[in-house]
């Protein structure tokens, strides 16, 4: 081990924890681990690994609240969310769990006997998650992945390594044999690297920044190393004058400061039919003076602060430039990295805090003309993971959801992410999904194999 890891508590910037920190020689440990397992878990029978997992999910929610008092001071995020989160991960265990028994194939006749298909693992896997929703976003990976019949190497971002190393405590005692998960902390540029461009390393399942994603797809690209990248976003929540205002306004605090903002799907672009701006204004106002920001710890606060230091002058450098800032909620002064409910308006759509992903409690109010200029407005960007239609029109609701360049709409709702459903981005936000039945499509190879029936 070269060095130490500090891990720092957002709400009080003082040390949570001290870890080991791995360098490459650890990933490249791991990794071997990782491979050496790998034989006896994909030939285990599908209903003993599935058996694996469900131990290992109730096992999960026995430790509920101990993960998310651990996810709520590690990550800054009010103690209710993390207890959803950590319920989240339970469940898309216990969701998986019954798929091992479910990778079905098909047989396809053809001449002189027939072909038949076989969903296989594809190997080591290795896992590079943020800190945003550090054991929520591992799970959907590490769920079907196992499922499926890999073993993974989990590299969770430096800033919220706990949940994810207590996890890999956890899946040992709920009896997943020893190899089969691998956690690893250390730094991206080094330790994430090495995994991408190590060779035993079949696939790479990553979340974080658009910028990281392409230089993964790079490195991966070397090794001909599948890859699946879920990524940034700036997404619109588009509100017409037939909507009915009032939900649309109570709602769309929850869309975009949810996670102190740091949330992919954040509905960070609010766009409003113009005859309906004034009205859908005055009543966001008071849905955001309403949120409490505080201690996470504290069951009635609804926002936490931001997860540090640098990422607190990266979101404040978006007020920068004479932003006009029509609404201001309040939030602690002291140690920690607090940062208040803001919105803009009006905003140039040109500018920075309309265009990039500001992952932060910030969102942008621009008001629209017509159903064209709204779907022109919402797709005017390199991202497209989420959005949202409020209106009482619902041929048009579909019609706009149907236009929107992105990959998971919800329409008079602001939800995006059910584990049952697939989830995932268009353009720049990333490709593959996670999630629902789709995700196992990710970490499975099919093989055809030919079976000869015809007498000789
Ligand atoms: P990153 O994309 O840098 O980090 C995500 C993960 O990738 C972390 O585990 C990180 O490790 C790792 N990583 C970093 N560099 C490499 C590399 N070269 N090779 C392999 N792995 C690497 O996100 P940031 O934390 O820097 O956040 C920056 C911005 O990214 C945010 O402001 C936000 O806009 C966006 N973001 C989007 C997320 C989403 O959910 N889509 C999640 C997080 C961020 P480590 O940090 O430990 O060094």
């Amino acid at each position: 081990m070269s060095e130490t890891l500090i891990v720092i508590e957002p709400a009080t910037a003082q040390p949570l924890q001290h870890l080991p920190r791995a360098g490459i020689e650890e990933a490249d440990a791991a990794v071997a681990r990782a491979a050496a397992a790998l034989p006896a878990w994909r030939a285990l029978a599908p209903g003993s690994r599935a058996g694996i997992l469900r131990d290992l999910a109730e096992h999960l929610a026995a430790h509920l609240e101990e993960l998310a008092t651990l996810e709520a001071r590690n990550a800054g995020k009010p103690i209710t969310s993390a207890r959803g989160e950590i319920g989240m991960v339970v469940d898309t265990f216990r969701y998986y769990a019954g798929a091992p028994e479910r990778l079905l194939g098909d047989t396809i006749p053809v001449a002189g006997g027939v072909a038949m298909t076989f969903r296989e693992p594809i190997g080591v896997v290795a896992l590079i998650t943020p800190w945003n929703f550090p054991l929520a976003i591992a799970a959907w990976k590490l769920a079907p992945a196992l499922a499926a019949g890999n073993t993974v190497v989990l590299k969770p971002a430096e800033l919220t390594p706990l949940t994810s190393v207590r996890f890999g405590e956890l899946a040992v005692e709920a009896g997943v044999p020893a190899g089969v998960v691998n956690v690893v902390v250390g730094p991206g540029r080094t330790v994430g690297q090495r995994l991408v461009e190590h060779p035993a390393v079949g696939k790479v399942a990553f979340t974080g920044s658009t910028e990281v994603g392409a230089s993964i797809a790079a490195g991966a690209a070397g090794t001909i190393k599948r890859v699946t990248l879920e990524l940034g976003g700036k997404s619109a929540n588009v509100v017409f004058a037939d909507a009915d205002i009032a939900a649309a306004a109570a709602a769309a605090p929850g869309a975009v400061f949810d996670n102190a903002g740091q949330d992919c799907c954040a509905r960070s672009r609010i766009l409003v039919e113009e005859p309906a701006l004034d009205e859908f204004l005055a009543a966001l106002e008071g849905a955001v003076q309403a949120i409490t920001v505080g201690d996470p710890l504290d069951e009635a606060t609804v926002m936490g602060p931001l997860i540090s230091a640098g990422h607190h002058a990266t979101v404040s450098s978006f007020l920068e430039d004479g932003a006009a800032v029509a609404i201001r909620g309040s939030a602690p002064d002291g140690p920690g990295y607090w940062f208040p409910p803001t919105v803009l308006c009006p905003v140039d759509p040109a500018s920075r805090p309309a265009t990039e992903e500001i992952f932060g409690p910030i969102a942008c109010v621009i008001p629209f003309r017509g159903e064209a200029e709204a779907i022109r407005m919402a797709n005017d960007t390199i991202y497209g993971l989420s959005g949202s239609i409020w209106t009482r029109d619902g041929a048009k609701a579909l019609r706009v959801a149907r236009a929107v360049e992105a990959g998971n709409l919800s329409i008079n709702s602001n939800s995006s992410v059910r584990v049952s459903t697939p989830f995932g981005g268009f353009k720049q936000s990333g490709y593959g999904r996670e999630l629902g039945p789709h995700a196992l499509d990710h970490y499975t190879e099919v093989k055809t194999i030919y079976f000869r029936t015809e007498e000789s």
